[in-house]
């Protein structure tokens, strides 16, 4: 709100059609009363977004949140198969177990906002998409990924926090190798119409450490190693972690339905 004046004083430009250029200006007097009353017409006051705990912790899950892994178990999530997830929870931590496959989430997701933490292995192998891969894929389709992107040069659109093969993030946010590092995604989902026209593309919005990387950017399709992404309509699906023969550690998952 501004502070007004006890009386203020309002011009109003009239502009002629055909002359082109303000030639009347009017000026009325309205008293403070009759400013404030003018300005509340456009004041929304309902509804009032609920009141969450923003939490005092960076990253500490939020009031409202679905926790998906709190350093417990591996009860929100299976195997694509559907059957137990094949990952390790050691010490807290949930751990890649090369060759078990993916996992996903029991719970399917529309639009969401994820926070996730992962780290990559501490000591390094490998090199460029070799080197600390793993990925988060929103509606088991579309994968932020997860790279050791510390002075590991491969392709920008698939380095970590790349909208894998689509979007090159914006920096590279990149900590080293071992250390524990956040994604923060508000992802929407696509939306598709009668025989699988997409009305509107999935999008992603994407932090990285904190950094923004995403800005609302529209996902061309589900990721594709090979050729151009294409839609197929889908409904509500889980959020998917990739096993890509790396030993990647990932703690405090959660989401919010959005
Ligand atoms: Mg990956």
């Amino acid at each position: 709100m501004q502070r007004l004046p006890s009386q203020a004083t309002v011009l109003i430009l009239v502009m002629i059609v055909g002359v082109g250029w303000p030639v009347v200006a009017v000026t009325a007097e309205l008293s403070r009363e009759q400013v404030y009353a003018r300005a509340a017409v456009t004041e929304l006051w309902q509804p009032l977004p609920p009141v969450v705990q923003p939490g005092t912790e960076h990253g500490a899950p939020r009031a409202d949140a679905i926790i998906l892994f709190d350093g417990q178990n591996l009860d929100a999530w299976e195997s694509m198969k559907g059957d137990s997830a094949g990952w390790q929870v050691v010490e807290g931590e949930l751990v890649v177990s090369p060759g078990a496959g993916d996992i996903r989430t029991k719970a399917t997701f529309t639009d969401v906002q994820l926070h996730i933490e992962w780290a990559a292995p501490r000591h390094i192998e490998g090199e460029g998409q070799g080197r600390g891969n793993s990925g988060v894929f929103l509606m088991e389709r579309y994968e932020v990924q997860v790279l050791d992107s510390y002075n590991n040069p491969t392709y920008a659109n698939g380095q970590a926090a790349s909208v894998y093969k689509q979007h090159i993030p914006l920096v590279n946010a990149a900590r080293p190798p071992g250390e524990w590092q956040s994604y923060d995604i508000i992802f929407n989902a696509p939306l598709f119409g009668d025989n699988g026209r997409v009305l509107r593309p999935a999008t992603l919005t994407v932090l990285h450490n904190g950094m923004l990387v995403h800005n609302h950017v529209a996902v061309q399709g589900p990721t594709a190693f090979i050729g151009a992404p294409q839609y197929q309509p889908h409904g509500a699906a889980p959020i998917k972690l990739q096993d890509h023969s790396n030993p990647v550690r990932y703690r405090n998952i959660w989401a919010r339905p959005l």
